[in-house]
């Protein structure tokens, strides 16, 4: 029998109704229920996603005209980046590659989350999920340490065999209620606060590319809906105070501000289990980077999908699964933060004390074998996760500086006429997509018309 036939989800943001509605769709026998309490905040976080939301609105069956009407949303072909390896240097972190078959280009796209969050809502709700407004009060437990109910500030008890805590970055269930500690990488990623701003949009058409520009105490980011634009300041505390930080966002904005500067705090980290008792973590409660890579929305994706999977899995299976889960969910985390490391620590910046500090890191393990690995030519195993976020390591490395000490063994076998081939042949194919994706980006940017 499934072990878990009822599943309450504790939050009502991105994570809580992307976890409602892929459950839903895919779980029909299990009965599922979202508590939220209600919105303090009437306006949302523009963000950027990876192309592999494409994939999410697939499994769950929605439509991208209907998305991006109901959030707001824009296309997004990559990441200008400015200012991170030196002053004056610019470059594109494109998603952008040929489909198999030739035909299309990757996008993924730039939305408001708290519109998304309703358009989940208003789906999954359609389609079956309960919904409960609440506040919780306190988690009443199990004997074997697992919690069997929510109580509400509304005077309800909500029991259920699986509970996901999808409650932001206090992690109420998982974190607060059963102490799972929090894996800290603040000693390699400082910036732990965010002053965010939402402005009037100055080009009459939304940019397809978010941009990120390397400031003296972390980095700023300008992100393009269809009706106005996101910017945001991250920042180290200890090397700049919030009033300053305030000051430089507000610097930045090429239209005027549409509220008042938000200041929010960061911890870049992940919960050292995700899956514990009957108690899982998704989204900020599981754990919380730097949105430079955009891997939030991506990382909720993927806690899902490995959620269904073990909800899948015999009864007898399901400790080794919960196993497995926890491992995936930490190697994608670590993964993740070593992207965000790469762009920091390669930086030849001397200009403020913060610069200075991030040319001393000492790279984790994991991503000093990595670069050592590509320096020699030698191709690390594609991780797992490169398959979702569309992402090439081989862009960060050449955009960072990060240069091969040997040549390639596979072009010591070529002679001069056929490695001069090869590179011939790859420039026509990178013609090819760029003309692709004007293409394609013009017949998208109609659609939002
Ligand atoms: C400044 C910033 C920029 C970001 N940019 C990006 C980006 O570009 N790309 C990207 O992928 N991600 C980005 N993210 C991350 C992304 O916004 C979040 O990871 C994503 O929205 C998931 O949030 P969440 O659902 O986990 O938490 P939240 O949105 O915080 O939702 C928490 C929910 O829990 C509920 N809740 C809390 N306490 C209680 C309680 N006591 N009782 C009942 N309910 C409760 C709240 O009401 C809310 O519904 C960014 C985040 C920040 C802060």
């Amino acid at each position: 029998m499934q072990p878990y036939q009822r599943i309450v989800i504790l939050g009502g943001g991105t994570a809580g109704w992307m976890a409602a509605l892929a459950l839903v769709t895919s779980q029909r026998a299990v009965e599922v229920e979202v508590v939220e309490a209600a919105p303090t905040c009437s306006i949302g976080i523009g963000v950027a996603s990876c192309a592999a939301l494409r994939e999410f609105h697939r499994m769950v069956g929605i439509d991208e005209a209907d998305f991006l009407r109901a959030t707001l949303g824009s296309y997004r072909l990559g990441t200008e980046l400015r200012d991170w390896q030196h002053l004056g240097q610019r470059y594109f972190d494109m998603l952008a590659g040929m489909e198999p078959d030739g035909t299309a280009a990757q996008y993924a796209y730039q939305f408001d989350t708290q519109l998304y969050a309703g358009y989940l809502r208003r789906l999954a709700m359609l389609r079956g999920v309960h919904r409960n407004v609440g506040r919780l009060e306190q988690a009443i437990r199990r004997a074997d340490g697992g919690i069997s109910a929510l109580q509400l500030s509304n005077g309800r008890n909500i029991c259920a065999d699986l509970f996901i805590d999808c409650s932001g970055g206090d992690a109420l269930l998982l974190g607060a209620e059963l102490g799972v500690p929090f894996v800290d990488f603040s000693q390699w990623l400082p910036a732990d606060a965010v002053w965010l701003c939402p402005a009037e949009r100055s080009a009459a058409t939304p940019a397809p590319c978010n941009i990120a520009v390397a400031l003296d105490a972390g980095w700023a980011w300008q992100i393009s809906l269809q009706h106005r634009s996101e910017h945001g300041y991250i920042y180290s505390r200890r090397h700049c105070d919030d009033a300053t930080a305030r000051t430089r966002l507000l610097a930045r904005l090429d239209g005027a501000a549409l509220a008042e500067p938000r200041l929010q705090h960061l911890r870049s980290g992940h919960r050292s289990r995700f899956w514990q008792h009957n108690v899982v973590a998704l989204g900020q409660a599981a754990g919380q980077l730097e949105p430079l890579e955009a891997p939030a929305v991506m990382l909720i994706q993927r806690g899902l999908t490995d959620i269904l999977q073990v909800l899948a899995s015999p009864a007898s299976a399901q400790a080794d699964a919960i196993a497995a889960y926890n491992r995936a969910q930490e190697r994608l985390y670590c993964y993740e933060r070593d992207r965000l490391i790469l762009h920091y620590a390669r930086s030849t910046r001397q200009d403020s004390q913060f610069w200075r500090d991030m040319g001393k890191l000492a790279l984790p393990d994991a991503l000093a074998l990595r670069l050592q690995a590509w320096r020699e030519c030698v191709n690390p195993p594609r991780h797992e996760a490169a398959r979702l976020d569309g992402a090439s390591w081989g862009g960060i490395y050449a955009a960072t500086g990060c240069v091969l000490r040997r040549c390639d063994p596979v072009l010591l076998e070529l002679t001069r006429e056929e490695a001069l081939h090869a590179r011939d042949a790859r420039r026509v194919r990178l013609a090819a997509l760029m003309e692709l994706v004007q293409r394609e980006y013009g017949q998208q940017h109609q659609l939002l018309a």
